[in-house]
Formats: structure tokens, sequence, C-alpha cells
């Protein structure tokens, strides 16, 4: 199974910053150890093209010429350097790739990504580009490529997105959009405080834990499934529902997470859909939770990717 990374684009941060830059590394450190099955592939730079079928010019251009104001960047979070746009353009290029390997290999991930708190105009909540948004515009042009068809958004994609917290920047981006379904659950008190309209939103009170969450996400698969007809999945696997997260309030346990995983890769799996993922949120106090919580995402996804083979090669020899 492939799976891209950029964490040696290092984003300088002030000493003390709350944001655990390290946890990038030490995934793969811990995939590189655990999975030799999973191939490690530097993640490529998305292009300016390619952020412009998601994020304005002005944005763009801001961003890329260290033209952000004061408020912009204390938005975003991260203070702007040229490392923070390169290291933005790899995290897009990372979920854009594994999109694009996922379309023949049936599942690929991202070892970052999933900034899906950025809107086509303004970044925010750590997230300057929306790879997530990028990727979905960029799967629905290779796909119509591939067959032919003028029509890309033919090609449908559900987002799921079960970081903890909402999707915002990538709802009000396919706020118009019947090509991309946006579901979101999340914590109903948590950022962002002024919530968008995603195609679906489910918001858990503070305190879930494992039982009725993973209740609400089978229950929201069965909503999706009836609302809409993907033929794409982009799985947004934060690690920040953690009962020991900083951040979530809520109180999952690292069980309860892979429960989580295998629901929705299973769900994808038995539809036949092909599907690429990416690892968002995570800011446990302790640092191991959070990158153990990621690498069994990986586990689990690894886990599919072989069935996905293994399905293949029985179709093949069968037919
Ligand atoms: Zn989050």
């Amino acid at each position: 199974m492939k799976a891209y990374f950029c964490d040696q684009f290092v984003l300088p941060l002030p000493l003390g910053h709350r944001f655990p830059m390290q946890k990038y590394k030490l995934l793969r450190d811990q995939i590189a150890l655990f999975f030799p099955l999973i191939e490690l592939t530097q993640a490529p730079e998305a292009s300016d093209g390619q952020l412009a079928l998601v994020h304005t010019v002005d944005y763009i251009e801001a961003v890329v010429k260290g033209q952000l104001s004061a408020q912009q960047q204390k938005e975003i979070g991260f203070p702007w350097s040229e490392a923070m746009v390169e290291r933005s353009r790899r995290s897009v290029g990372a979920t854009v790739a594994a999109c694009q390997t996922a379309l023949n290999e049936g599942i690929a991930g991202n070892l970052a990504g999933g900034t899906h708190h950025a809107y086509s105009n303004k970044g925010s909540g750590f997230c300057v580009f929306n790879d997530v948004a990028v990727a979905s515009r960029m799967i629905q042009i290779l796909w119509a490529r591939q067959n032919k068809s003028i029509h890309s958004p033919a090609f449908k994609v559900a987002i799921i997105d079960l970081d903890v917290h909402q999707g915002d920047g990538t709802a009000a981006i396919f706020k118009n959009d019947d090509s991309v379904w946006t579901l979101s659950i999340h914590g109903a008190t948590n950022f962002p405080f002024q919530k968008q309209q995603s195609s679906q939103d489910v918001a858990l009170a503070d305190g879930c834990d494992d039982k009725p969450y993973c209740l609400a996400l089978k229950q929201a698969l069965v909503e999706l499934e009836h609302n809409f007809k993907a033929d794409f999945v982009i799985y947004v696997a934060g690690a920040d529902p953690l009962k020991t997260d900083r951040l979530g309030k809520l109180s999952l346990s690292p069980e309860g997470l892979q429960t989580r995983d295998k629901i929705v890769f299973e769900w994808a799996y038995e539809r036949r859909l092909p599907l690429a993922f990416c690892m968002a949120g995570g800011y446990s106090h302790s640092i191991a939770d959070t990158v153990n919580a990621q690498k069994n995402t990986f586990e689990m996804a690894l886990f599919y990717w072989q069935k996905w083979q293994e399905r293949r090669r029985s179709e093949a020899t069968s037919a």
C-alpha cells in the first residue's frame, strides 16, 4: 500500500507552540518499523493550478509571496515562512497523490493532511490550503480524463470527515456542489464555534464515548448512502476524538477509534469504493497516544488494501 509523507519539510514554529509538529516524523518512523508492506513515498508539491481549483488567486498569491496579514497568520495559527508554503503544498500534494493511487489500487494514505478548516479565500485552525477539497477536484478531473468524459462532476466524491472538529472549510467550499458530499461527525461545542452547513452534520455531545460514537457513525453512513451515490471516498481520520486529546472533548478509547476506522474502511471496501485517507488532528497530552492511534489507522487501511488485492486476484482467476 502506498502512503505519502512530507514530514521532512518542517514548519519552523516558535518555542512552546502548541502544535505537535513532531507527530508526523514519529508516525513515519513507526510505519517504516512495523509495516514493511506500506510503501512510503515523498509527497509531490501541489501546483498553483491545482490549488486554484479550490482557492482564490488572491489567497494563493498572499500565501506564496508572504503577503498574509498579521490577522490572517493569527487565524491560521502558524507564522508565515517559505517552509510553511512548501510544507502546505506538499501536504496537499500528498492527498492528491493518495487519491490518484487509490483510484487504481483501492486504498492509499497521506501521513499528514486533513486541513479541513481552510476556506477558498482564507486559512484557519492550523490549515493553510484545503488538501481534501483540492484532491476531490483533482480526482474528478483525473477520472474524466481516464474516461474521456468532459463532465467531471459525474464522478461523485464522498468526504467522510471524522476529525473531532467540524470540516467547516470543506463544507463551505462544496456548499453548492452536488458532486461532492461532505459528512462531518464532530463535537457540538468544539472549534469552529461558528459551524458551516455540511451535506450531513452529526454534532456529538461532550464526553461521547465508543458505543454512541460508533452507532452515530453507522447511522450516518446509512443516511449518506441513502442520499448520495458515491464513486470515491476521502476519509479524514482525525485522532482527536480520543479521550486523551487536549482539544477533543470526546471520550473515545484507542480501541473505539480502531472500531471507527474499521467501520469506514469496511463500508467502502464492501461497496468497492476506492478510498484515500489523511490524518488531520491529534493533540493528545502524550504525543505517543496520537501517533499510536494514527499507526492503528494505517494498520486497518493495510488490512483492507490486502483484501482489495486478494479480491482482484480471485476475480482475475475466475474470469
Ligand atoms: Zn481536529
